[in-house]
């Protein structure tokens, strides 16, 4: 039996908070739009015992449970939907708004996150200060910086930091825990090569920026091929071209432009790309006798797991769910997730929570996606154990 067992739900609080994933399942909230999300968890985490502060980072909020004198650590979960239509026929539960879907399953980690603080605040075995973090906006939005900006780290000083998401694939009560690098970066570029226009027939009295593009675009993809270490996953495509008219076939335009992603799993080979992307850019204008202009612009850094907090988080899951369900390799995901920005700040780990099979219409994103509620037991095992582990009494 683990040794947290004491503060386990039990079926009938299992069937609300079941009753409860499945409400906010209907009531999808995109980002920084989560006012009846963040509600009704104020409501239900004041009932619970937690000391609440809403309004971090507009929509989002923080509970806190204190057992005297200990570290602080902060768990966190992400509350919005995707503008999406939900398409699934005879689901009870689906969407009710048209444009607004739950399809990343963050009404699971919502739901689970709130299961937890009652448990803990119930039946805890803890020393220390625990803070329940509810995210707006973390699909693409930028909740996660929202809250730093409004002091999240200043305001409630933490240790460490947790992170969760359910992963289709990845078998019911089974997680995944590794060190290292688990979602990329994910940054865009755009290339404007100035030249001067000119008559298609007499090339040589302007300054020609497709010539100079399409040797951009050659030499791109030696830079992941020859300047990044082969070991170093990173991707740089080109996904946009532009130049000239097709109603204007003798006029070589002044203008070209080429846009794309850039995307790394490294601080490291993140700066590499974006610094060699500069360095190619003004390189190729000049060769061409064209100018450059670079607009790199960085979104969501790499997710990358902290030595301490993943081996305390990987203790914390074999405790609640058995060695045998914690994978401890996993391959890493080319998508990103703001929590970057938390486990930028102090030290962090992003664990993966299975949820049973990846049919075809169940993978995240798609219309017909839906959290599994069997999994919201194990997530709740797992946030308990990880409490009692790193705020050992
Ligand atoms: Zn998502
Ligand atoms: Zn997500």
């Amino acid at each position: 039996m683990p040794p947290f067992d004491h503060a386990l739900p039990d079926q009938p609080m299992l069937d609300t908070l079941t009753a409860l994933r499945r409400d906010l399942h209907a009531h999808p909230e995109i980002g920084f739009e989560e006012t009846r999300t963040a509600a009704i968890l104020t409501h239900a985490l004041r009932d619970a015992g937690c000391e609440v502060v809403e309004g971090i980072g507009r929509t989002g909020l923080v509970a806190t449970l204190r057992r005297g004198d200990g570290p602080a650590i902060g768990l966190r979960a992400d509350m919005d939907a995707l503008a999406m239509t939900e398409n699934a026929p005879g689901r009870p539960h689906a969407s009710l708004i048209p444009g607004r879907m739950h399809a990343c399953g963050h009404d699971g980690h919502t739901t689970l996150l709130l299961g937890a603080a009652q448990a803990l605040a119930r039946a805890g075995r803890f020393k220390g200060t625990v803070h329940f973090i509810f995210q707006p906006a973390e699909e693409g939005l930028g909740g996660a910086q929202a809250m730093v900006a409004d002091g999240l780290f200043d305001r409630f000083p933490m240790d460490r930091v947790y992170g969760l998401h359910n992963m289709p694939g990845l078998a019911l009560g089974e997680m995944a825990v590794t060190e290292g690098p688990q979602l990329a970066s994910s940054d865009r570029f755009e290339v404007v090569f100035q030249g001067t226009g000119t008559h298609g027939a007499k090339p040589h009295l302007g300054r020609d920026p497709i010539t100079a593009a399409g040797a951009f675009l050659t030499i791109l993809h030696s830079i992941v091929a020859r300047e990044i270490d082969p070991l170093a996953p990173a991707v740089i495509s080109a996904c946009a071209l532009q130049a000239g008219d097709f109603a204007a076939l003798n006029v070589i335009p002044d203008v070209a432009r080429v846009g794309g992603t850039a995307r790394a799993f490294s601080a490291q080979v993140r700066d590499q790309l974006e610094a060699a992307l500069a360095r190619v850019a003004h390189g190729i204008a000049a060769a061409h006798g064209v100018t450059a202009r670079l607009d790199y612009r960085r979104g969501m850094p790499p997710v990358i797991n902290a030595p301490v907090p993943t081996a305390i988080a990987a203790s914390a899951a074999i405790a609640a769910l058995g060695a045998g369900a914690v994978q401890r390799a996993f391959p890493p995901s080319p998508a990103g997730d703001d929590f970057a920005v938390l486990g930028g700040q102090v030290p962090g780990c992003y664990v993966w929570l299975g949820n049973g099979p990846a049919a075809a219409r169940a993978l995240h994103h798609n219309t017909g996606y839906d959290f599994n509620d069997q999994a919201l037991a194990s997530g709740i095992a797992f946030w308990i154990a990880l409490v009692e582990t790193d705020l050992v009494v």
